[in-house]
């Protein structure tokens, strides 16, 4: 997946937070929490650093333990004990808010990507959609895949509530004033 991941983080993070955002408003816990849930939806993907800088596109950065859900199941795990341990509601939610978005993240790239949903146990590629190699450039064989138009529909779906809401707010300014 290439453009889908930060608007389906958003559209998640904006239902997993909504109970904040009416109890709260837009405080300072709130855009904290969200911040954290737009990183964790395209957090695995800054992989693609080591993929090309150092690593030179020797392995598929799929297999990378940023795209291992045994890694991120495993630090949500760690982070919520520490949580209860500390009675620590904030990191509580700013957990959840993290890594509940690198796992939609690895659920989205399972879509035509690969990803070791069962690793360490078997390194097999789970994939719903093989895309063929049809294109030089390994790009176009997403960008003119059917399933773009799945990232087109999530864009479109994120950028419709993102207008909804600032017009929501622009509104709820007007009225104050
Ligand atoms: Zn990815």
């Amino acid at each position: 997946m290439f453009i889908g991941h930060l608007p389906a983080g958003y559209l998640w993070t904006r239902l997993l937070l909504r109970r904040y955002e009416s109890a709260n408003g837009a405080n300072h816990h709130y855009r904290c929490y969200f911040g954290l849930g737009l990183l964790g939806s395209v957090l695995p993907d800054l992989d693609l650093v080591y993929f090309y800088v150092i690593d030179r596109q020797q392995h598929l950065h799929h297999g990378y333990w940023t795209h291992l859900p045994v890694f991120w199941l495993g630090a949500f795990s760690v982070s919520l004990a520490v949580s209860g341990l500390l009675r620590s509601r904030v990191l509580a939610v700013a957990s959840i808010a993290l890594i509940s978005n690198v796992l939609l993240h690895l659920l989205l790239d399972t879509v035509v990507g690969k990803i070791r949903w069962l690793y360490p146990w078997t390194a097999t590629d789970f994939v719903l959609f093989e895309v063929a190699a049809k294109y030089d450039w390994w790009v176009w064989n997403f960008v003119l895949h059917w399933s773009f138009l799945l990232e087109l529909g999530l864009l479109a779906w994120a950028a419709a509530v993102l207008v909804t809401v600032r017009k929501k707010a622009g509104h709820a300014v007007d009225g104050a004033q």
